[in-house]
């Protein structure tokens, strides 16, 4: 048993301790609950969390630059065509048929037939188009100014895409203030509880998000054409090929951290939470309604296409994957993910270096298969508290905005629910009653992200097996490093 257990243990060690981790948090949490501690003590207390928050975000910039140019610039032309034609039409297919299983369920379950709901109407709502929406995501595409883009732009364009005058963006809320001028000063558009006070913006608060789909462009540009022009680009392929091996360096020593980290991200947002009691009926069956079309899609649909196209099991695939999956459901984050996805894909999954480098960054920037279910969902769920009719134009709206807001939103906490408006807009539904659902969507947003992350890894599994001839597969040794490289 002993052997038995050094050896599991060696083997599962880190993702053991993080599963423990996030059990700890969510008992330690409300177990601290009662206590009402200070706004200060809450702050002392996230701390270890938000390290680990800060940790992930430092690696996405040289993650996604280093991986882009020199997994590309080592491609032909063909096969980065071909790799990329296939990569954005699975992506494409797959968000919708997460969209449409979203909206089946929840014509099926109904969960927002019966007796009125109170919502928070606040007026004056913002009003923003599809077309504003699909504006802005090309606007992301070409940052104006590249070094701006790696740590702004999220909340300019909820400025322009609210139409609002104001918003302040923090880790985890998101306020919008839409009307300036009100008497009583009531400005909060999204309320999330508990109102956190200055103090605790000014301290824990950053505004900063990255325009993470700009910098995809902009790397794969310049990959591409490193590969163009040969030799000269060699000590620039060079340069990115050492950060690119650094940071996996950094990351797999990091990881040690990340379990002593979690247990207080989760416990910190368990101690911010609003009363569950406080939920109802309705938005219970919402919450049920979204988990149940997570799980259809995520652990059904995705591997069944993995199967399909691979013939390979996909459970043996999911397995390696574990430990983004725990760091999604903890961090709320694609976008933090991606450094640990990488590494599960790299050192698990066996999946070609070249094919992931290029696929993760652009799915966990684009594909969120997670996020566009749940739009649906909660479109059509509050259309249904409204007792609005939707004809099955409006349906076919609904699914297609819902496609293009979920491939709009950040890989950030919470994005979906501000991108949801545009779902809301495109049928007439009020953008106010985003505060039906506001209440519970910081869990759900824990459960998207994580099939979010999952169909990125598995499309990278895909198309790597799809592409293989393209890649004549090489050994790989540790961090996925082919062993000539090693
Ligand atoms: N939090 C999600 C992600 O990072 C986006 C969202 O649905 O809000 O993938």
């Amino acid at each position: 048993l002993k052997q038995w257990l050094r050896g599991y243990l060696k083997l599962n060690g880190l993702l053991t301790l993080s599963v423990f981790a996030v059990l700890a948090g969510c008992l330690l949490g409300f177990m601290l609950r009662g206590s009402h501690l200070s706004t200060q003590a809450k702050i002392y207390f996230s701390f270890p969390g938000e390290l680990l928050m800060r940790v992930l975000k430092m690696l996405i910039l040289p993650l996604i630059t280093s991986s882009l140019m020199s997994g590309l610039s080592s491609m032909e032309s063909k096969a980065c065509c071909r790799v990329g034609v296939l990569t954005v039409t699975y992506y494409l297919w797959t968000t919708f048929i997460a969209v449409v299983v979203g909206i089946l369920l929840v014509i099926i379950i109904k969960p927002g037939v019966g007796t009125e709901m109170d919502s928070i109407r606040l007026g004056g709502g913002p009003v923003m188009t599809s077309a504003d929406a699909l504006l802005d995501l090309i606007r992301n595409m070409v940052p104006s100014n590249l070094i701006e883009a790696t740590f702004q732009q999220y909340k300019t364009d909820l400025v322009r895409i609210l139409k609002v005058p104001r918003v302040t963006v923090q880790p985890n809320f998101v306020y919008i203030m839409p009307d300036d001028s009100g008497p009583t000063g009531r400005t909060v558009f999204l309320e999330l509880t508990p109102p956190p006070d200055i103090h605790y913006k000014t301290r824990a608060g950053s505004n900063q998000q990255m325009n993470v789909l700009g910098i995809v462009i902009f790397s794969a540009t310049m990959g591409l054409l490193l590969g163009k022009i040969g030799e000269r680009g060699a000590p620039l392929v060079n340069l990115c090929q050492c950060i690119n091996e650094c940071v996996m360096k950094i990351i797999n020593t990091a990881v040690w951290y990340f379990p002593f980290g979690i247990i207080f991200l989760v416990a910190g947002k368990i101690l911010d939470m609003q009363d569950p009691s406080t939920l109802g009926k309705k938005l219970g069956w919402y919450t049920v309604t979204v988990l149940a079309g997570l799980f259809v899609h995520g652990l059904i649909l995705l591997p069944f296409f993995y199967l399909i196209l691979t013939r390979k099991n996909p459970f043996t695939f999911i397995r390696g994957l574990l430990q983004a999956l725990v760091i999604a459901l903890a961090t709320s984050s694609s976008s933090a993910t991606l450094p640990i996805t990488m590494k599960c894909l790299l050192e698990n999954c066996n999946v070609d270096r070249q094919i992931a480098r290029f696929v993760l960054p652009v799915g966990a920037t684009i594909n969120m298969d997670g996020t566009a279910l749940y739009e649906a969902v909660a479109a059509i769920f509050i259309a249904q508290v409204n007792d609005y009719e939707l004809d099955f134009s409006q349906l076919v709206t609904i699914s297609i905005t819902a496609t293009a807001a979920s491939i709009g939103a950040a890989g950030i906490p919470q994005a979906g629910l501000v991108t949801m408006v545009i779902v809301l807009t495109s049928v007439g539904l009020p953008p106010d009653d985003i505060t039906l659902i506001v209440t519970i969507d910081w869990v759900l947003d824990r459960f998207r992200t994580m099939i979010n992350v999952l169909g990125d890894a598995l499309a990278a599994g895909i198309i790597g097996h799809l592409c293989q001839k393209d890649f004549p597969r090489r050994p790989t040794g540790k961090n996925g490093v082919p062993m000539t490289e090693l």
